[in-house]
């Protein structure tokens, strides 16, 4: 690394964001508490993240001269999704410094990269094979077995892009459904737990990585997440190893979130990196000094990473849809309840259009009734 590209960025500096969405406003947010403007380029006019940046350019991701322009305004770039295309990331490398750079995010794009790098990087994850054909996947269901899951390798979240195939009949509509796209089968994990750690690499190499969490899902979409994660004090630090052996392998600079599967027996599974600050961190904004998005602005900013201990334990609640934003009055006023709203025009069912995290005393989650937290938030 040259002396110039490990100082810091001055006061002042402008900071580019590739995506529009909430983990971008809440980036922007963080960047002008640092002393830092941001510029958000984006599709979507009036979207979460240019409400809140400094500038913003409303723009195809491959509109090649708006993106040229976009990196003479800005002294680094980062992202705030990683279904932004590869190549307008690639276009931007020779023009501005960016973090985390296109090789991360091409990693991270695609499941089969992923999943390679992942076992390469020390983190076991569950049998899988890549899947171009049927005469593939009757080859993949003969060695993995059932049940599986069919994904498409590309685009998918939020659980958009697979299938479940639990009898050998159901195979072939999985496959009708999904295909000609890429396609990777993988054995269904029966889980005990769904986990996830933030790491946050450093332009100094420094990694620091926040307390493992338990995530809940509903309708394939996160729902709640329990800091920190209730499971034995090996497991715990164990997924925090396995986020940090990533951002090291990865050789990101900013935030990540590591998402895992935890076995009745203990075992961890790598499932999926987010090379960006994730919807499993929204805790650490009010539980932690130094939450992932200042971490993640620190990051790229080339400033020191901020301390992550944990000052509270949270329970993150994400308000989705007309349900969600029925709940927020009610959880502004709610006792103990930090709650986050982003700004989105319209309330559509499984949007997410905020998130309230409730605060209690270190080491009461472990302790309380479970009912009896939910019911606060
Ligand atoms: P993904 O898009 O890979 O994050 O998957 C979305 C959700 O689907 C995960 O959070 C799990 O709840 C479930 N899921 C994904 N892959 C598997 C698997 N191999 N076994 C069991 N459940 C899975």
């Amino acid at each position: 690394m040259s002396p110039s590209e490990a100082a810091p960025l001055p006061l002042g500096a402008t900071i580019g964001i590739l995506g529009g969405g909430q983990l971008g406003r809440m980036s922007a947010m963080a960047a002008a508490r640092l002393g830092y403007r941001t510029h958000v380029f984006a599709p979507e006019a009036d979207s979460p993240g240019m409400q809140v940046a400094t500038a913003h350019t409303v723009a195809a991701y491959d509109d090649a001269e708006a993106l040229r322009r976009f990196a003479a305004q800005v002294d680094v770039v980062t992202f705030e999704f990683e279904n932004v295309p590869a190549a307008a990331l690639a276009a931007l490398e020779g023009l501005a410094p960016c973090r985390p750079g296109v090789s991360v995010l091409s990693t991270c794009q695609d499941r089969l990269a992923e999943k390679a790098f992942l076992e390469a990087a020390g983190v076991p994850v569950a049998p899988w094979a890549a899947v171009r054909n049927e005469a593939d996947l009757a080859e993949a269901l003969e060695r993995i077995g059932l049940p599986a899951v069919l994904k498409t390798t590309r685009l998918g979240y939020d659980g958009r892009g697979q299938a479940v195939i639990r009898a050998p009949e159901q195979a072939a509509a999985a496959y009708a459904r999904l295909a000609p796209k890429p396609l990777v089968l993988e054995a269904f994990v029966p889980f005990v737990a769904e986990v996830s750690a933030i790491a946050a690499r450093g332009a100094d190499g420094a990694v620091a990585v926040f307390d493992a969490v338990e995530n809940r899902h509903r309708d394939h979409i996160l729902d709640l997440s329990f800091a920190p994660a209730r499971v034995p004090p090996a497991v715990a630090e164990a997924a925090r190893a396995h986020a940090a052996r990533v951002a090291e392998a990865l050789g990101a600079v900013g935030v990540l979130a590591l998402e895992m599967f935890l076995l009745a027996d203990g075992t961890l599974l790598g499932n999926e990196i987010a090379p960006r600050p994730h919807n499993s961190g929204h805790w650490t904004m009010d539980a932690c000094d130094c939450g992932q998005f200042e971490q993640h602005i620190r990051a790229v900013a080339g400033l020191p990473l901020g301390p992550t201990a944990r000052r509270a334990d949270a329970v993150m609640r994400n308000l989705v849809g007309p349900e969600g934003l029925a709940a927020w009055p009610r959880l502004l006023a709610a006792p103990g309840v930090v709650a986050h709203w982003y700004g989105k025009a319209e309330a559509r069912a499984g949007r997410k259009l905020g998130h309230a995290n409730l605060l209690l005393p270190p080491g009461r989650l472990a302790a309380a009734e479970e009912a009896e937290l939910l019911a606060r938030l």
